[in-house]
């Protein structure tokens, strides 16, 4: 506002019209920093203020090298840098020592930069110490907010280029800006993060799962990606509380997390969807993958202690899954997907526990015969047509290049007769199948077979 209100009182005219360049220059300037204020002030993120200060800063100074240090919670310490022209590993090396040194009386914990945690590319250590790159110096601005450290700019700029003190002057005042938006920022997420996440266990909440949701399925759309959503119940959860206590549940969900956590990727995201069911949710993963990793996951779960009773000794514990993928399975809205993952999770409840089902999209909501059952009626309804096509029966969960070729004997609307060996057209057995030279496979499941002889 300070900068705003200086610019309004000296039209860019009236500056230009002096012929005054040094005064034009500061109108300039003093433009560019009331700029950086209000770019700063749109900013909720760490990490979009710091973009916003490297892609901001080079209009308003000419500096080599600039290096930010931002302490978040806990002291995790986090170095951002940027340059605007080559600059030797030795000189970021250098600056950050500096930076490092500038802040030790204002931290309790050892700082050096070995220990920082570098966004992009650590620089490597110098074999000794060098002597200053010759016609640069550097400055250096810990940012301290209401009594508390919020971190430290430091900057190495060419001596030809600004006089020190213009230069001090103005990275003063971006510093204080910079610092209190940080902090801002941190509070920001800190309680977003909370606001996000399950409290017992640290997995998101269906908050969470409302926000990416959405974005995740528009980018599936968008970019023609494949996404599968998994839901996971544990098996007769109720009897572990009983036996051992809600404090012992507890822990199995606590475990059960951290082992979800370490088996998925980065990417992936976990979600408490109810109290002991967990949604996973897994960008560009199509059904085949999706059943291999929940199937892993339910055999490693299968395979561990999520907890150990003092008299009991170590308790078995396993889940149950269902998996619904986009596009594989036609639906028209990841809440829809999710409806499917469900009756899938449902059905694999209904056969026994402790496995993973992939639904064929198909709504039935009874177990495994039934669902032939159904599905049988269902062929009943629609017209078929003879129909003689070849089709690539890929049995799921797939194993790469374990391809069947079949031939079609009839079609409807409601399905494909093929003729094939029996191992692969078990009742209920999924693959993806491709008919004629179609490039994208459908899901699909075997819901009625017929032995004959010379089959
Ligand atoms: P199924 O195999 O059919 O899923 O059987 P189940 O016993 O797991 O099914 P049910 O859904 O009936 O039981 C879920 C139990 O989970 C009931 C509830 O007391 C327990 N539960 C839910 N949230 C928590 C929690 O945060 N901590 C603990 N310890 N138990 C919880
Ligand atoms: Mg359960
Ligand atoms: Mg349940």
């Amino acid at each position: 506002a300070w900068a705003d209100a200086i610019v309004e009182s000296h039209p860019a005219e009236a500056a230009a019209a002096d012929d005054n360049e040094e005064s034009a220059e500061l109108h300039r300037r003093i433009r560019s920093l009331s700029t950086l204020g209000a770019a700063f002030a749109g900013q909720q993120q760490v990490e979009g203020l710091l973009r916003e200060l490297q892609t901001r800063l080079p209009q308003l100074l000419d500096y080599n090298l600039l290096e930010v240090l931002v302490v978040g919670e806990d002291n995790d310490v986090r170095m951002f840098v940027s340059q605007t022209r080559p600059v030797d590993h030795e000189d970021t090396w250098k600056l950050a020592q500096e930076i490092c040194n500038a802040i030790e009386p204002l931290i309790d914990i050892d700082l050096s930069p070995e220990s920082l945690k570098w966004e992009g590319n650590a620089p490597m250590r110098p074999a000794e110490t060098t002597p200053a790159s010759k016609g640069s110096f550097s400055l250096n601005f810990p940012m301290v907010i209401g009594g508390e450290l919020v971190g430290c700019l430091g900057i190495q700029l060419p001596t030809d280029s600004e006089s020190a003190q213009d230069a001090r002057t103005m990275l003063q005042i971006i510093s204080s800006h910079l610092g209190t938006s940080l902090r801002n920022a941190q509070i920001l997420e800190n309680a977003e993060s909370q606001a996000l996440s399950d409290e017992l266990t640290g997995a998101y909440n269906r908050r969470y799962l409302n926000r990416v949701l959405d974005a995740e399925w528009k980018r599936a759309e968008r970019y023609d990606l494949e996404m599968s959503v998994a839901l996971l119940d544990l098996d007769h959860f109720k009897q572990i509380n009983d036996k051992f206590g809600h404090l012992a549940g507890d822990t199995v969900l606590v475990n059960l997390v951290k082992l979800l956590t370490n088996e998925l990727r980065e990417i992936d995201h976990v979600v408490r969807y109810g109290g002991e069911e967990f949604l996973v949710l897994l960008p560009q993963t199509g059904p085949s993958e999706a059943m291999m990793v929940l199937d892993r996951i339910r055999n490693t779960v299968a395979n561990s202690v999520l907890y150990e009773d003092p008299e009991h000794g170590p308790l078995n514990v396993t889940l149950s899954s269902g998996i619904a993928s986009y596009p594989t399975t036609a639906t028209s809205s990841p809440e829809h997907l999710i409806g499917f993952a469900d009756e899938a999770l449902y059905e694999s409840k209904g056969n026994g526990r402790n496995q993973v089902t992939v639904s064929s999209g198909r709504s039935a909501k009874a177990g495994g015969k039934q669902a032939a059952q159904l599905s049988g009626d269902e062929r009943r309804r629609h017209p078929r047509v003879e129909a003689e096509m070849s089709v690539r029966y890929i049995p799921l969960p797939g194993i790469d290049g374990q391809v069947v070729h079949l031939d079609t004997t009839d079609v409807s609307a409601g399905g494909l007769a093929v003729r094939g060996p029996e191992q692969e057209l078990q009742i209920n057995s999924l693959a993806l199948v491709y008919v004629g030279e179609q490039e994208k496979p459908m899901l699909c499941r075997v819901v009625w077979t017929s032995c004959s002889w010379w089959s």
